[in-house]
């Protein structure tokens, strides 16, 4: 395939799915059966996460500490939700990143917890197909913890849900018409170097690894947030994202940050603002932070690529399109 059909088939434009009010039967009946794929996946990974020893945590919403989305490459908030309570500003959760840090250098050494991140997209990411303005990531984390392992767990969750839903949902797989198209992976999945990707293909390289390969790809060495274990020696970093065929990211995580000088220096170089980090900045300092490594995964992402649909709202009970804001 050329690089420019590539191209336009992934990021042609997806048309947003209607409210659960506006369906008609059949749509219904098929909003249905994604409805059931999506409680099969939770079910699947959440026990995938209790056998193997993590503890299940209930999320936040609002807190003064949460994501800053920067410096991201995909980065795109068109706002960020503040509000006083109680004589101090607070955030509505954008990932539970800082959270999962502190309770992984605590009480919780091995924890996930399913987490509503709200966060306002620009509009036009309506079209994209990939983007809602709330979703739940699975985010886990776990102390002590390297990439390698945080890779080998899940790709071996990812073989196992795939080969789980096929043999358990094979009627809803095939009313989707995803069954035949939808394979169970082969481990080990490839590494690929985000830098060489990029000198290969260009600004279009996300694409190109979704379009290209046949199992998913992992992708290293990102530079985004301050979080992200970075080797100032070499200037690699130690993140990854799990990219899924034929579709594209659907999880991001890193071996983290827990000295204080490094967290310090790099919040400076992003610019961003030190007293909404002062508690892990203090944390860090007393040597209460631990290194730690984890990941996110976006269930309506991996709903969406199970399921085959176009738009990932139509993995969502009550849609949340980029730029719209229904009744429900
Ligand atoms: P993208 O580049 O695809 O916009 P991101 O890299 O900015 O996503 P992360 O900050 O890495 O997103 O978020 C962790 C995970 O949460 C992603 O891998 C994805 O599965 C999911 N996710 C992120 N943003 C969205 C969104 N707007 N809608 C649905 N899922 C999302
Ligand atoms: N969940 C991600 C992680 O663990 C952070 C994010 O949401 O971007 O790295
Ligand atoms: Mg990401």
């Amino acid at each position: 395939m050329s690089k420019q059909s590539v191209m336009l088939k992934l990021s042609a434009p997806v048309e947003a799915p209607k409210p659960l009010e506006q369906l008609t039967e059949t749509e219904i009946e098929r909003k249905a059966v994604i409805g059931k794929i999506t409680t099969y996946t939770l079910k699947n990974l959440t026990d995938y996460f209790l056998v193997n020893g993590f503890q299940w945590l209930l999320p936040v919403a609002l807190s003064p500490s949460t994501d800053p989305l920067w410096p991201d490459p995909g980065a795109s908030i068109e706002k960020r939700i503040e509000v006083d309570i109680y004589g101090r500003t607070v955030r509505t959760t954008a990932s539970m990143i800082i959270h999962k840090l502190i309770a992984a250098s605590t009480a919780y050494p091995k924890l996930f917890i399913l987490s509503p991140n709200v966060r306002i997209e620009k509009a036009e990411r309506a079209c994209t197909g990939k983007h809602v303005y709330e979703f739940t990531q699975l985010d886990f984390e776990a102390r002590n913890a390297t990439s390698r392992d945080i890779i080998r767990l899940v790709s071996d969750a990812v073989c196992n849900l795939v080969a789980s839903v096929k043999r358990d949902m094979k009627d809803e797989l095939t009313y989707l018409g995803r069954y035949d198209a939808l394979k169970v992976p082969k481990m080990p999945f490839k590494i690929c170097d985000k830098q060489e990707l990029e000198a290969e293909y260009g600004a279009e390289w996300e694409n190109c690894v979704a379009m290209k390969n046949g199992d998913p790809v992992w992708i290293t060495n990102i530079p985004r947030e301050f979080y992200d274990y970075e080797d100032f020696a070499t200037g690699k970093w130690d993140n990854y994202d799990l990219f899924m065929p034929q579709y594209g990211e659907v999880l991001s995580g890193a071996k983290r940050e827990w000295e204080y000088d490094k967290i310090l220096k790099k919040i400076e170089r992003d610019k961003i603002n030190k007293s909404n980090y002062s508690l892990v900045l203090k944390l860090a300092k007393d040597g209460r932070l631990k290194p730690t490594a984890g990941a996110g995964i976006g269930i309506e992402r991996i709903v969406a690529w199970l399921t085959g649909v176009k738009h990932i709202a139509e993995t969502q009970p009550f849609p949340r399109v980029p730029g719209t804001v229904c009744d429900l």
